[in-house]
């Protein structure tokens, strides 16, 4: 390390043989064309490399955004669009310790989850609640809000986010490192903190490293199981039953403090050309009532039904867990287990959260469109609607954060992936579109906040059709469904901290 950091910064441009893979995203839909992508080592570097970078003219006026990528996750073409200039990466800093003066953990943001796990836990015992791909990198992740199989158990990454430091651009296009905290004296600096634990990626500033305060300890051993059913064995009835099932289980088992209310699953409504509808679900086993808890939840959902639970045959999404039998294992080892981020191609998302188990016309919408009605002839295996469970620790958080859903018991997660160059492009995408229009068909095509049932979408899976006419007929722009109340919060601080609009993309928070 000492000897890498002694050289200049990395800088890859065109030609380069790097710049193929580092001008890219994990989603192939999204290749840039920068002038130049910088590999940032430190914060002062991080700081430096901005600097330059907004004081350059740009040679194409198609290609003027200054992105700033960490694991590269992003859904969308956020980090690496046609218009793209500069990406400024900084993976390089993945540093994992424990700062005594602030009395947290700090990470750089160039980690990614299964470096924080693999670091962390060891030498601490203590861990991130955050999500179950490996590669997803904290630089996107903690400011969406970031959740995976802890969270029931004990909330969102962001409900632990103490400080955070940032490379900012200011009025004069001079570039600061500045370091806000949770309880700064400085209002404007709570405000920045504040906006980072929910306001999205991209939006502020250059994030070098995180802080978090009184992160939790993740059991020593849980159970985790997988099992899929055929979809050919399903009546209406059986998908019905399953899918209510599902959805009433976690509506009425929402209390952090119970093994039940610990338990994390993942329902993978496959399209029925997979041939399988998949679960996959982790309990505490350190709890004592854990086993129980688990049985009691496949006997909820799978005893309601009349389909034989099977093994998974197949990728489901990310993961593909082939497991006989239930098996207790160390959490870090069942975390590597289900540490899939699935192969890099092309893939569009989209998300909801519902704060009820799925109404009558939803459960008619996805039976339709997962290929028994509509779509019959369509076949992609990798098509799907992962249901996760959502609520417990998530929907009592310790701080005031910019996460604005705090009262759902399920999140959504369409999926779709084919690979590059692929001549069905356009199908796969109508899929997915007409999927979700036909689900959330009573408001506007779109799960909007503040509903009933539903209450929006997560910023962490950002979909820009939230800001097509011809697929959100709702009125409530993406803002909105990303960010309910907060929304005109996040426009102070982004007035405040990017005057200039230096971090912006389809969908960032207009100033
Ligand atoms: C396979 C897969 C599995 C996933 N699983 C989960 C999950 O279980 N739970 C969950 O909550 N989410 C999950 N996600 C979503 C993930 O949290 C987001 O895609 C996240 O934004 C990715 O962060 P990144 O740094 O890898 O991506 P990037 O593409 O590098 O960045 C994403 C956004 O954050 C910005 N950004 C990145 N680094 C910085 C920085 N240092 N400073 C300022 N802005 C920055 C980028 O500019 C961009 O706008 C998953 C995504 C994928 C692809």
């Amino acid at each position: 390390m000492s000897e890498i950091s002694t050289l200049p910064t990395t800088v890859v441009r065109p030609g380069d043989k790097r710049y193929p893979a580092l001008s890219r995203g994990f989603n192939q839909r999204w290749i840039a064309e920068p002038e130049y992508v910088r590999l940032v080592r430190t914060p002062e570097e991080a700081r430096a490399a901005l600097a330059e970078a907004v004081h350059e003219v740009a040679v194409d006026p198609e290609r003027t955004r200054i992105t700033v990528k960490s694991g590269g996750h992003c859904y969308e073409d956020f980090v690496c669009g046609k218009d793209v200039r500069v990406i400024l990466d900084v993976s390089p800093m993945c540093g994992v310790s424990y700062d005594g003066d602030m009395q947290a953990y700090c990470v750089g943001a160039g980690a990614t989850n299964w470096h924080v796990y693999s670091h962390l836990y060891p030498v601490s015992g203590k861990a991130l609640p955050g999500g179950s791909c490996y590669s997803v990198g904290l630089g996107g992740h903690i400011p969406a809000g970031g959740f995976g199989l802890l969270s029931r158990q004990h909330g969102l990454t962001v409900d632990y986010l103490y400080a955070v430091e940032v490379a900012v651009v200011r009025a004069d296009k001079s570039v600061k490192l500045v370091v806000a905290r949770r309880d700064d004296e400085d209002e404007r600096l709570r405000e920045l903190l504040w906006a980072h634990a929910g306001g999205g990626g991209g939006n502020f500033g250059v994030v070098t490293r995180f802080w978090f305060r009184g992160l939790p300890e993740p059991p020593k051993q849980v159970l985790l199981t997988a099992l899929a059913w055929d979809w050919k064995d399903f009546t209406k009835d059986e998908f019905t039953a399953l899918v209510t099932a599902y959805g009433e289980y976690f509506r009425d088992h929402q209390d952090a403090s119970t093994a039940a209310g610990k338990l994390f699953a993942l329902l993978k409504l496959n399209h029925v050309s997979n041939g399988q509808i998949g679960l996959l679900a982790q309990v505490d086993v350190d709890d004592p009532d854990g086993p129980q808890a688990m049985t009691d939840f496949i006997q909820a959902v799978d005893g309601r039904i009349g389909p034989a639970a099977t093994k998974m045959r197949s990728v489901m999404g990310e993961h593909f867990v082939h497991m006989d039998i239930p098996r207790v294992m160390p959490w870090l080892t069942a975390t590597q287990t289900l540490n899939a981020s699935g192969e890099n191609r092309c893939g569009k998302y989209k998300s909801a959260y519902l704060r009820k188990p799925f109404t009558r016309q939803q459960i008619d919408a996805m039976w339709a469109y997962l290929g028994k009605e509509e779509y019959t002839g369509y076949v992609n295996k990798q098509a799907l609607i992962q249901v996760d469970s959502y609520g417990g620790a998530i929907n009592r958080p310790l701080h005031d954060t910019a996460v604005r859903q705090r009262d759902s018991i399920l999140k959504l997660q369409y999926q779709v992936y084919w690979t590059r160059h692929d001549a069905h492009e356009d199908d796969h995408l109508a899929w997915i579109r007409d999927t979700y229009r036909a689900t959330f068909a009573g408001t506007g095509g779109v799960p909007i906040a503040g509903g009933d049932v539903t209450d929006g979408c997560y910023i962490g899976y950002p979909d820009t059709d939230l800001d097509d006419e011809r697929w959100n007929g709702s009125g409530q722009p993406s803002a909105t469904l990303y960010y309910k109340d907060a929304y005109a919060k996040l426009q102070e601080v982004k007035r405040y901290w990017d005057p200039l609009n230096v971090f912006r993309h389809a969908q960032s928070i207009r100033p």
